[in-house]
């Protein structure tokens, strides 16, 4: 018998903590997670495995980033509202973060102050904290609901298309199994492959944009840090189109034009 075996990383939630998120721009909420490597079969794991690191995920932009527990006061158990947990678990954010606050406070009021290199840092700072999640999605085979669905036109495609012509024209049946059978499998081809860019456009794009939406980018700036982390054989810079991410940035700016509050 076939036994899968092997090691797996188990997730434990340890509660929630208050600390700045780079995506979001400011203090947020987050879970903690402890991260460990347990031994698995047919991947059931018992226990939460060898200590490998925390992660935190934040809250409002869902983005995961490695954490360290040593920094926080405490964490809580229980979700709160963001003052009172940055009172219980990381009470002295602001002093410790004075100078990463001060540069966003400069982000969101007075922009034109900030020099082309910490444009570019800036900038470049949310493609390299998203790139591990490109480069997660595209270490493996993922099947979406479009690939699923094309998947189920092409058998009935194949199943009522041949039945059609056996009716209409017999001597014609085999030769249009092939026919519906070759389409069915450039349908769920041309479906694998668009799948990438909507992961791209549904997972990665919008989180991009919102992180990206108080330095209105130029087409020059998002391509030189595109180019660099290309170079760098970071799939985000090659996967992500910068036409989408222009898109969504022009969607974010005319909400925001609309409804200043948000
Ligand atoms: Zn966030």
């Amino acid at each position: 018998m076939f036994i899968v075996w092997g090691k797996k990383l188990v997730y434990r939630k340890v509660g929630h903590v208050a600390d700045f998120c780079p995506i979001c721009r400011k203090p947020s909420s987050f879970e903690l997670q402890r991260v460990g490597s347990a031994g698995h079969i047919y991947y059931i794991s018992a226990g939460e495995g060898e200590l490998v690191g925390h992660e935190r995920r934040c809250s409002v932009c869902s983005t995961t980033f490695h954490a360290q527990p040593s920094v926080y006061a405490s964490v809580s158990k229980t979700t709160a509202p963001l003052p009172d947990l940055i009172a219980k678990t990381f009470p002295n954010l602001h002093v410790l973060l004075k100078e990463r606050l001060a540069l966003e406070q400069r982000v969101q009021s007075q922009p034109a102050t900030l020099s082309r290199d910490e444009r570019h840092a800036l900038i470049r700072n949310p493609f390299l904290l998203l790139s591990p999640k490109v480069e997660k999605r595209y270490a493996a085979t993922h099947l979406d609901l479009e690939i699923g669905l094309s998947f189920l036109a092409a058998v009935l495609l194949l199943i009522f298309g041949a039945s059609a012509v056996r009716v209409v024209a017999p001597d014609h049946a085999e030769q249009s199994a092939l026919v519906f059978a070759v389409l069915g499998i450039l349908l769920v081809g041309w479906q694998f492959v668009q799948s990438g860019r909507r992961f791209m456009r549904r997972e990665i794009v919008p989180v991009l944009a919102k992180s990206l939406a108080p330095l209105k980018p130029t087409r020059a700036e998002l391509q030189t840090v595109s180019n660099e982390l290309r170079q760098l054989r970071h799939k985000i810079g090659s996967k992500l189109r910068l036409a989408d991410l222009e898109e969504r940035l022009s969607m974010n700016m005319s909400t925001a034009r609309r409804d200043p509050q948000l």
